[in-house]
């Protein structure tokens, strides 16, 4: 054991570490630096990726200049082997050299891999801890296995943060992570993640469990690891500062996922109404994988989405007699006793919008689409007395659910010969980067056309309806209804509406205006290449 190892942890603790390291790349010092500039005021957490430095051991007299100007900040020296999925291509002995000359260069930490550790002899490694604080970390690029045997390991080697990082192939892998982490954090000082666009919750949960801080990129396109979450976002969506072991847990379970605005509208509104409470994004490639992770994250509640609204029903202890009706769930509270008691807020969502402008008794109304959404506005509609048509894709699915909401199916050739109040698209046609319409111009004879899409905010059916002179009820208006039900099932408090709106109209902005951007980047970077050719041979 090394005598100062418990100088380096009281020290770091000392520092009271964010919760929030940023990982900075960069392929030589000036714009490495530059990198870190503008982001250490913000975040004085700051892990330097040394082995994406063409020549990590000669910036090193630079980088230290930086770090003498930031004396407030804390910063992580990594230096990762190709082998262990960095970008260093030298050996270990190599490894340990840029380590070192980190250490003296004045950082408090640096990050050896396992393997690295276990190649070293064992004086050169009570050396580098004599001289820097050292984060052990293990990476499993592959799984979420056997991590207490690989935890074994690794206590044998001293360290003053144990970072254990494997990759999530399903939901329930976040859960192992977060067991593992609270089962060591007693003992030692933890920091544990799970990889990948299924250990995305693992990020925020892990932090929960008890690891000592996360990582997060800089930017898009900046990531350091597979599934690693915008440290903006980690900061302002899901206040990863406030998250405890106290912190409710709450989110939105479909597949796919990652297009969701729901974590941003609905962590806005746990923080405007100061509820302890986050809101995560799960993507569920099973309602069986979900499931499982539903009791032991443990949820407070969930909001369904798409595939799994009606393979839900099944699952709940209980439900209101609506969503009974229905045979659709978006909202599952998980009770005290731990039973699932499930509720469509769907309905009110479709229905607030329209009597907000319409009485709905006999107001002739379309929906296309037969799926969930449908089954809510179908039943919705039909009980406060509207009439109802539907129509669908697959004419058997829509029969089936015309039948039982005791509505009117229409074939599709029929609609244009028909008139309607309102036109409901509850198809995800138009929504992000589908660019088609579910109708044709000539099929909107009617007044509304509320289009349940809302992202993008603007669909080619609506803009073919305001260019036709209807009046257009935008998908947001649902999702802002819909989602402010379920807040108030979980909070039991008036939602913050006016905040959710605002939060997901500015999300939509700006979505809009980073597609905007791709899209004139494309026709630049193709004539760029254009240009780089090679003339022709005359
Ligand atoms: P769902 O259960 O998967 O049902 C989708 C329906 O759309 C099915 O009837 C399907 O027809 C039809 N469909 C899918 N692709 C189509 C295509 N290319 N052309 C024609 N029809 C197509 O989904 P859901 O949960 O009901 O959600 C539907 C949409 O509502 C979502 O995509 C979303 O845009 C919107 N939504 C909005 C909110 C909101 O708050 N604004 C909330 C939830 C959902 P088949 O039967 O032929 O497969």
């Amino acid at each position: 054991m090394r005598e100062s190892s418990s100088t380096y942890a009281s020290r770091i603790r000392r520092f009271r570490l964010p919760r929030l390291c940023i990982a900075v790349v960069g392929p030589d010092a000036p714009t490495m630096i530059e990198r870190a500039e503008s982001l250490v005021r913000d975040n004085p957490f700051i892990e330097l990726r040394l082995d994406y430095l063409s020549q990590p051991l000669s910036a090193l007299p630079k980088l230290k200049a930086f770090l003498e100007m930031h004396p407030e900040a804390t910063f992580i020296a990594t230096c990762r082997r190709t082998v262990n999925g960095g970008k260093f291509k030298g050996s270990v002995a190599a490894e340990l050299a840029v380590l070192r000359k980190a250490a003296d260069s004045g950082f408090p930490l640096v990050d050896l891999e396992l393997q690295s550790a276990e190649a070293l002899k064992a004086e050169d490694l009570k050396d580098l801890s004599n001289r820097v604080g050292v984060v052990l970390s293990y990476h499993n690029f592959k799984s979420t296995k056997k991590l207490d045997e690989q935890f074994g390991e690794m206590s044998k080697y001293p360290a003053d943060f144990y970072k254990v990082v494997s990759t999530a192939t399903n939901l329930y892998d976040n859960v192992a992570m977060m067991r593992f982490v609270e089962a060591s954090s007693g003992k030692h000082e933890m920091v544990g993640l799970c990889m990948g666009e299924q250990g995305i919750i693992s990020r925020v949960l892990g932090v929960r469990a008890g690891s000592i801080f996360t990582f997060g990129a800089a930017t898009r396109g900046e990531e350091t690891a597979p599934g690693q979450v915008l440290a903006g976002e980690l900061r302002d969506t899901y206040r990863i500062d406030m998250v405890d072991q106290a912190t409710q847990v709450y989110g939105v379970a479909g597949d796919p996922i990652n297009h969701s605005l729901s974590p941003a509208m609905m962590n806005a509104a746990f923080r405007r109404e100061t509820v302890n409470a986050v809101y995560l994004a799960l993507h569920a490639k099973s309602l069986k994988d979900l499931l499982a992770c539903v009791r032991d994250i443990p949820l407070r509640g969930l909001s369904i989405t798409m595939p799994y609204k009606q393979e839900m029903v099944d699952a709940l202890e209980n439900s209101d007699p609506l969503t009974r009706q229905i045979g659709a769930c978006n909202t599952v509270v998980r009770a005290a006793d731990g039973k699932l008691y499930g509720f469509n807020t769907d309905v009110a969502g479709v229905m607030v919008p329209l009597e907000q402008r319409l009485q709905l008794a006999g107001t002739r109304v379309l929906i296309v689409g037969a799926g969930g959404v449908a089954r809510a506005a179908a039943f919705g509609l039909k009980n406060k007395g509207a009439e109802v048509f539907l129509t669908n894709r697959t004419a058997e699915k829509g029969q089936s659910l015309a039948r039982q909401a005791k509505v009117k199916y229409l074939k599709r050739v029929e609609v244009a010969k028909q008139a309607f109040d309102v036109i409901i698209n509850a198809t995800p046609v138009g929504m992000n980067g589908n660019k088609q319409s579910p109708l044709e111009e000539k099929e909107l004879n009617t007044k509304f056309v509320f289009d349940l899409v809302y992202s993008p905010a603007e669909t080619k059916l609506t803009k073919m309806a305001v260019a036709k002179g209807l009046q257009v009820i935008p998908g947001l208006e649902m999702f802002v209804q819909q989602g402010a039900r379920q807040f108030e099932i979980w909070t039991g408090k008036p939602a913050p509406m006016a905040e959710m709106a605002y939060v997901v109209t500015k999300a939509l902005e700006r979505r809009a205006a980073e597609e905007l951007a791709e899209q004139t980047k494309a026709p630049a970077k193709k004539a760029a290449k254009k240009s780089a050719k090679p003339a022709p041979r005359k």
